[in-house]
């Protein structure tokens, strides 16, 4: 039996960020992941200033060898109405990353001893230890696996059923040099399309040569018609090479924070990110959480001095609700929709400046009303 002081179930940005302050602190971290690294994810790619200010990130040297896209605009609609388009002006307001590279550059960067390739199938306790697998124990065990993290399902979280989950489709392909150089698409104008029962929304990102192109509704009900749809309309507007309209395309689900019951902490262990259920209600932007509750758990940890109880992870299920405000304690019943007052309401203010500007891309998508948390 080998033995570390944390195990953590998970490489994307979660899991890799409390392995780097973890590992910062002068623990013996393993992280763990199924897939085998660099790996596709699920998403848009699409991440704000807030993330790059936590990770700490040096812009300059990640896009040495990496696609670093600069959003300084946004096109955005109901789908069916003519969108509009809002300047943010010189700096980026955003940028868009492959979760290919990214999520390998920060795992790679995190220092911690990296077990790729390998699932984690058998979570056990024993005494004050986790043992995963049969073979690998720690007393802390970090649920950072996504969705689906088995940290998560050994907690009680009820993943796959009864939980209200967004559910997403999206493929992301590179354009050729031709493609590109046809494509009215521009890098730093994401486009978005919100959908008239206000149940999500879809986009298509470029980013350098590659375009990413996908949709999340709340109830994960008729995705793949609405995505069809989508698709058809943007191929048919010239904004899809027809070649790439075919493309195949990867499914996934996430909670969002306001419907998610998942727990937070128990003896020996945390959930963060995904594997909580954090993504914010109105973007599903999920990164800035990952990130940001795996820096909020580095902390509780670091404070406990190796005691890991369920009191002294408490903390961390309090910072949670202090930056994300009070969780749900029973699921919902189904998703909360829109009624039609609501929606012919949002067909008139989506036709707006002032409305996509200020409240759809800066408050709901960039969440500039919140300041970072540092790394
Ligand atoms: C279509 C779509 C578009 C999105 N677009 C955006 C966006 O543009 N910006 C944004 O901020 N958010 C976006 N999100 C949300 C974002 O992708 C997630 O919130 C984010 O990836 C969460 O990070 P995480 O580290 O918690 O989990 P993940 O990134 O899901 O990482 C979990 C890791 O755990 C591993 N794992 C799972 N099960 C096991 C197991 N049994 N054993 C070992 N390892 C396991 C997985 O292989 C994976 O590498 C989008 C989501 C979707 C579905």
């Amino acid at each position: 039996m080998q033995r570390r002081d944390a195990i953590v179930v998970g490489g994307g940005p979660a899991g890799s960020t409390v392995a780097r302050a973890l590992v910062g602190a002068g623990l013996s971290v393993a992280v763990l992941d199924k897939r085998s690294f660099p790996r596709d994810k699920t998403c848009a790619g699409w991440i704000t200033p807030a993330v790059v200010k936590s990770l700490a990130l040096d812009l300059e040297d990640y896009a040495r060898a990496r696609v670093l896209q600069p959003i300084r605009r946004f096109r955005i609609a109901r789908f069916g109405d003519r969108p509009v388009e809002n300047d943010h002006g010189a700096a980026p307001v955003s940028y868009g990353i492959r979760r290919f590279e990214f999520d390998d550059y920060l795992l790679r960067r995190s220092g911690a001893e990296l077990a790729t390739g390998v699932a984690v199938e058998r979570i056990e306790r024993r005494g004050a230890d986790w043992v995963v697998n049969g073979e690998l124990a720690a007393p802390l065990l970090v649920g950072a696996g996504g969705h689906f993290c088995p940290v998560a399902r050994h907690l009680g979280a009820q993943v796959g059923r009864a939980e209200p989950a967004v559910g997403a489709q999206e493929f992301e392909v590179e354009m050729t040099p031709d493609e590109a150089a046809a494509s009215p698409v521009r890098g730093d104008t994401p486009q978005l399309y919100f959908a008239p029962d206000l149940a999500g929304y879809a986009w298509i990102f470029r980013k350098g040569d590659w375009l990413n192109v996908g949709i999340g509704r709340v109830g994960a009900d008729k995705v793949s018609e609405h995505f069809d749809r989508f698709v058809e309309r943007m191929r048919k507007e010239g904004m899809l090479p027809e070649r790439l309209a075919e493309s195949k395309r990867k499914g996934h689900a996430y909670l969002l924070y306001t419907d998610a019951t998942r727990p937070l902490v128990a003896d020996g262990a945390l959930l963060v990110g995904d594997a909580a259920g954090l993504a914010y209600p109105e973007s599903g932007e999920g990164i800035r959480t990952a990130v940001e509750s795996a820096l909020l758990a580095a902390r509780v940890l670091r404070a406990c001095g190796g005691d890991y109880s369920a009191a002294k992870l408490a903390p961390y299920a309090r910072a949670i609700e202090a930056r994300y405000g009070p969780r749900r304690r029973v699921p919902a019943a189904g998703p909360a929709l829109a009624g039609p007052a609501k929606r012919a309401l949002a067909a008139l203010l989506l036709r707006t400046h002032w409305f996509t500007r200020e409240i759809v891309t800066r408050r709901w998508f960039l969440h500039e009303h919140v300041p970072p948390l540092s790394a």
